[in-house]
């Protein structure tokens, strides 16, 4: 049982047994001018404290080992409970239960990637080194066009700040094309981005009207063939991104999540490192070695595709 706003309601664990995702916060209190969850789902609410402790108590008990925080915005955890953003508290007290061996936190807000989260992830191995954040574009009109009012750092700024912890932290983020007004210029500007910025995952969406979203009724569309035509071109910049720093991992030996055997053949077994997310990420296709679903264990990367890794687990 979940309990919401102090009711206990009914919970199924839908994802495998080893791996589960925990809604901290309901709702969005953002203005995004291409979305309508605000509209569908009110304000943002967060979860109290002791309620997610509970629950990641019983995750654990029942032999989960990756804790997956989401909400619209995870980074804004706790603010309308406790006065101020509270996620890096939240995550201290989910570290010593026993049993959780991975927590990773989903959709962070470009303009609250604080400082002591980043401390967090830099001491403790049990947070993944691995922040997602959508930052949909990169030219400042366009951003306030789409009601994300570009704020201090740039993204190229953020991700500097980032990359220079001690600790490797794998980037992914989400790119929208398409936008009402983006220009052949404010294209450009992405791609250059994405061709200098190195990010480890990328997810790019071409842009669609939402009925009742404000950006349904902005002037200036642009047609939705070029606009597919961009997420071509910018997913092809990625690739080339991808292949290389895959590349570099090979003769690493990573963590990784065992998942059971591949969907496809069952000659390859399925694996993710601390810097792929369920679901959405690439992952590792181990062809050698005997693994156990639910465990993590180290896989020797022996070769890189464009966005998976291949590998074998050594014999002990
Ligand atoms: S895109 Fe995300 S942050 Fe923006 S309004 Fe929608 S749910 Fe909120």
């Amino acid at each position: 049982m979940e309990e919401a706003g102090g009711h206990a309601v009914p919970r199924v664990q839908s994802t495998p047994f080893y791996t589960a995702y925990l809604k901290i916060a309901e709702g969005c209190s953002h203005r995004c001018a291409y979305c309508i969850i605000p509209k569908l789902r009110g304000p943002f609410r967060s979860r109290p404290i002791p309620s997610l402790i509970r629950e990641v108590k019983k995750m654990a008990q029942r032999g989960v080992k990756e804790i997956n925080l989401i909400a619209q915005d995870t980074s804004l955890y706790g603010k309308d409970l406790y006065g101020e953003p509270r996620l890096t508290e939240l995550i201290e007290k989910m570290i010593p239960i026993e049993g959780v061996q991975w927590i990773r936190i989903l959709y962070l807000h470009p303009h609250r990637v604080s400082e002591s989260l980043l401390d967090l992830m830099e001491a403790e191995e049990t947070v993944c080194p691995y922040l997602d954040i959508p930052f949909q574009h990169v030219n400042p009109d366009l951003l306030r066009a789409m009601g994300r009012e570009p704020r201090g750092e740039t993204p190229e700024e953020l991700i500097q700040r980032i990359r220079g912890r001690k600790r490797d932290i794998v980037i992914r983020t989400t790119l929208m094309v398409g936008f009402p007004g983006e220009t052949e210029e404010m294209f450009g500007q992405l791609c250059s981005f994405v061709g200098r910025a190195d990010l480890d995952h990328v997810g790019v969406f071409a842009f669609s009207p939402e009925k009742g979203a404000p950006a349904a009724r902005f002037p200036s569309k642009v047609d939705p063939a070029m606009a597919q035509k961009r997420l071509t071109r910018l997913m092809g910049i990625q690739a080339r991104v991808s292949k290389r720093l895959n590349a570099g991992k090979v003769g690493q030996v990573l963590p990784a999540l065992i998942e059971g055997p591949s969907p496809e053949t069952d000659l390859l077994l399925i694996g993710r490192t601390a810097g792929m997310a369920p679901d959405v990420d690439s992952r590792v296709l181990i062809n050698d070695g005997e693994g156990i679903a639910g465990r993590i264990m180290p896989v020797h990367i022996t070769e890189a595709h464009t966005y998976d890794l291949v590998g074998r687990i050594p014999v002990h």
